[in-house]
């Protein structure tokens, strides 16, 4: 398990030194992160480090996951996309479910919620246990990572009802972000470059996972990696990739992705990408386990092309750990890959499989400019998108939450020698 201090040398003393001063008033904070799943996704990713490292600075945290039926999960992954926009069902028999589910896991958790300082619901699944649990003492944060800017108004209106309990909401963006009767806070989520998904590699490593997988090392290959969801438009990359084989014919697509198991859509999506992909040779799927990490790690090193060609995205870690690999990342033009991908300097962004295929050949053709953009999109996360940072403003959001004004941290500089 990585220990803060080995951060500094990633992130800078200074940022080291700050966490510790703004944990000083924190110290014993007790700390209950909620949310679905262990393994797959943004959010499961994010806490396996969040919650560790919060604990070493003193606040004792924890990290707690609901659990619940398939149809459970079959109404939560309708909110899901109803959040983001689409036109769902909203059978009142699966409301029941969802109510009743998060009543059952409120039965096992009341007594670590209740006596929690402050208790972080991420996402929607979560949401009602802090109707189920009345005798709570601290404050209660909604922590939404997905694209709330233009929800599917049933679907809002029925979710508003638990989350307008709640003492603050946090968003990743300002888009996102809903009227709302508390405070919001806008964090946007981090990497851990010392992670297993993020930390350097040997070279042998790298070239070594196109042989692990048949993928020719001699020519170009592009890459998505995400979960077989249809906002991360998995056909619209394998569309892109066709267009983009006719001025490049040696072209490899790799798909890598797994399943989050919360999320009962994934099996469909894939259907529909292998019909999509048929025969081609050169287009290769990959369904990885859950801790898959270094294999991840490897394939973004080795791609000559990243996409992230969502139509919707909370943020889109994918995005992140590209860059920070040095890679110009093709973005879908929507939600958190608006915050990394700088159109033309840290990457490019794009609306159709057409400008995929536009920005694929522009690359190919111009390895100096990839490159180039890609140090550019690395710093770009050094500075923004690093685990410290999202740390620091966890633990300025709880001195917040539990201060209020009366409590300001002044975060001492120390001068550089
Ligand atoms: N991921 C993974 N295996 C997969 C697919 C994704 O480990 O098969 C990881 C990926 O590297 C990233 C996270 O899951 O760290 C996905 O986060 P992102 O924000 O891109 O999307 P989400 O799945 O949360 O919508």
């Amino acid at each position: 398990m990585t220990a803060i201090q080995d951060y500094a040398a990633v992130a800078g003393e200074d940022v080291i030194n700050h966490l510790r001063q703004l944990a000083a008033p924190l110290q014993g904070l007790k700390v209950v992160h909620v949310n679905s799943t262990r393994l797959g996704g943004g959010v499961a990713e994010i806490l396996v480090k969040l919650v560790p490292l919060t604990k070493e600075l003193g606040l004792d945290a924890v990290w707690e996951v609901i659990r619940g039926g398939e149809r459970f999960y079959e109404c939560t992954k309708n909110f899901h996309n109803g959040v983001q926009g689409k036109q769902v069902p909203m059978a009142d028999t699966l409301l029941k479910v969802y109510e009743r589910t998060n009543a059952e896991n409120a039965e096992e958790l009341r007594r670590i919620l209740e006596e929690a300082d402050i208790v972080f619901i991420h996402d929607p699944q979560p949401l009602p246990l802090l109707k189920a649990c009345p005798n709570r003492k601290g404050k209660w944060v909604w922590r939404c990572h997905i694209d709330l800017s233009h929800p599917y108004r049933p679907v809002w209106k029925y979710l508003r009802k638990f989350v307008v309990d709640y003492d603050a909401s946090v968003f990743s963006l300002s888009d996102f972000a809903q009227p709302l009767p508390h405070t919001l806070y806008l964090i946007p989520p981090s990497i851990d470059p010392l992670s297993e998904k993020n930390m350097d590699l040997p070279e042998s490593e790298v070239l070594g996972i196109r042989t692990k997988f048949n993928i020719d090392p001699d020519r170009p290959m592009m890459l998505q990696v995400s979960r077989f969801d249809r906002f991360k438009d998995p056909v619209g990359v394998i569309r892109a990739y066709r267009l983009a084989k006719t001025f490049a014919p040696s072209l490899q697509l790799v798909l890598a992705g797994g399943e989050a198991t919360d999320d009962p859509e994934g099996e469909a999506v894939l259907a529909e990408v292998r019909s999509e992909v048929n025969e081609d040779k050169d287009a290769h799927i990959l369904l990885l386990p859950p801790d898959a990490h270094v294999t991840i790690n490897a394939l973004q090193r080795s791609a000559d092309i990243v996409v992230q060609k969502s139509i919707k995205e909370g943020f889109g870690l994918t995005v992140t750990e590209a860059m920070w690999k040095g890679k110009a990342v093709i973005g879908g033009n929507t939600g958190g890959i608006r915050l990394q991908v700088v159109n033309h300097h840290t990457g490019f962004l794009v609306n159709t499989p057409e400008g995929a295929a536009l920005r694929i050949r522009h690359l190919l053709q111009r390895p100096e400019r990839a490159q180039e953009m890609g140090l550019k999109a690395k710093e770009l996360v050094r500075e923004d998108f690093l685990i410290t940072r999202h740390v620091k403003e966890y633990l300025s959001l709880m001195v917040a939450l539990i201060y209020g004004d009366e409590e300001r941290v002044e975060l001492e500089m120390k001068p550089h020698e």
